[in-house]
């Protein structure tokens, strides 16, 4: 985040903002730039990527779904735009330990002892730790001492849309990023590939939500994608994992995606446009196969 900060001091806080008085490695000067960028990073890729995925890929078709909330979109805007600038104090004080030359972050690629192949590995190191930590923390969250406090929110919304990505209790969405700023206290990693992670991870969560099911074939085993992630905001004990399947498996919470079997959200709402086309009175019950309240839990 040093890298990040450099280029903001340089051309807009030390020229137009702070006194020249004030020192660039003051410590407090430091974390209030970096709450500054930050908050501003996290708002642009929030906005910017759930814009993209709610016009492209997101199909407005579910918004007619029955569990699909009256404002539903304002919903999850609001509740992100007032969640974002809780999670960032706390996440920039890590960013400042960071800054401050506490991490194993360099800055070079022959820094790393393997060179390239290093950086590649820990390219994959970095998403088998954050994905393993990220299924327990969130696996924790579902605990019904901690649930209705902290995790009830994002579940607030059953047919989530891509700006529902972002929608958490402050807490609940600072510890689901914990594993991502530990990593590099314990592990060493490039620091653009820290901040490439960075962003891919929010891409990623952005996009586990927008409700397009399409994983190339070969990879639906293994990744944990929209349709599984469909499906843990509707059947909340399954699919806790971000990336990959892997720990859901290990976990025994692996619940192959109705999405996958014809049975998702998008399928019923094919099913009833097309009913409603074919003025098919009577079918009604055809539905109930793809959408049982019965199946649903409630919490
Ligand atoms: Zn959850
Ligand atoms: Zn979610």
């Amino acid at each position: 985040m040093d890298l990040v900060l450099n280029v903001a001091d340089y051309y807009f806080f030390t020229p137009y903002v702070y006194p020249s008085t004030w020192p660039e490695d003051e410590i407090i000067r430091q974390y209030l730039s970096l709450l500054v960028v930050t908050n501003l990073g996290a708002f642009i890729l929030y906005f910017f990527f759930a814009t993209l995925s709610y016009y492209f890929v997101f199909d407005h078709s579910l918004k007619k779904h029955p569990l699909f909330l009256e404002n539903q979109v304002y919903r999850e805007i609001k509740y992100t735009v007032q969640a974002l600038p809780w999670i960032s104090i706390p996440t920039v004080l890590l960013f400042l330990v960071e800054v401050r030359g506490y991490s194993k972050l360099y800055d070079n690629i022959e820094d790393s002892t393997y060179g390239w192949p290093g950086v590649i590995f820990s390219m994959m190191s970095f998403l088998f730790f954050t994905d393993m930590a990220i299924y327990w923390i969130h696996r924790g969250l579902h605990h019904k001492l901690v649930y209705k406090h902290l995790h009830k929110p994002h579940h607030l919304w059953k047919i989530a849309t891509p700006f529902a990505s972002h929608a958490f209790h402050p807490v609940d969405g600072f510890l689901q990023s914990l594993p991502y700023h530990v990593y590099p206290f314990i592990f060493p990693l490039h620091k653009v590939v820290y901040l490439g992670l960075y962003i891919f991870v929010n891409v990623w969560t952005i996009s586990i939500h927008d409700g397009d099911f399409r994983v190339p074939g070969f990879l639906e085993a293994v990744i944990n994608g929209s349709a599984h992630h469909t499906d843990h905001h509707l059947y909340f004990d399954y699919n806790y994992g971000q990336y990959f399947t892997l720990w859901d498996r290990i976990g025994g919470s692996f619940k192959y995606p109705s999405a996958f079997e014809g049975k998702g959200p998008l399928n019923y709402m094919k099913t009833i446009t097309e009913e409603k086309l074919n003025d098919h009175g009577g079918n009604g019950c055809k539905n109930e196969q793809f959408f049982s309240g019965k199946s649903l839990k409630t919490k």
